[in-house]
């Protein structure tokens, strides 16, 4: 996608702070962060939002909570954190582009779910 912010990000073009990268998934530090702790898992492949997932993509789903358990680990969230999806204009979606953001280091509205 020619004009997707986080496909940018994969292919280089727009800089980030990378902490992760493998053939399918890059990870790296929110733009404009929420809590002391916070960065964003996406799959390369352009898959709009949630609502995209199907039998053909949701393996790069799981992986993604593979390496977000595994940076987890790395990062020392062994207490919690957060691993927020918005998912659509309604759902509070901005980049349509599925990322997952995980957040730590500060409660986030325990009374929302
Ligand atoms: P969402 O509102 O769930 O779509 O989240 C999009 C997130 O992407 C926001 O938290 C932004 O701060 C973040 N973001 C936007 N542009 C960049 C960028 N160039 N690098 C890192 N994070 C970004
Ligand atoms: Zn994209």
């Amino acid at each position: 996608m020619t004009d997707c912010i986080f496909c940018k990000i994969v292919s280089g073009e727009i800089p980030s702070k990378k902490i992760y990268e493998d053939e399918d998934i890059i990870a790296f530090h929110d733009i404009n962060p929420q809590a002391p702790v916070h960065f964003l898992v996406i799959p390369k492949e352009h898959i709009v939002s949630a609502m995209e997932v199907n039998a053909e993509n949701s393996g790069i789903i799981a992986r993604c909570f593979e390496v977000i358990a595994a940076l987890a680990k790395k990062e020392g969230l062994s207490e919690g954190f957060h691993i927020i999806n918005n998912c659509g204009e309604k759902g509070g979606q901005t980049v349509m582009h599925l990322h997952f953001h995980v957040l730590s280091g500060r409660s986030l509205g325990e009374t929302l779910v």
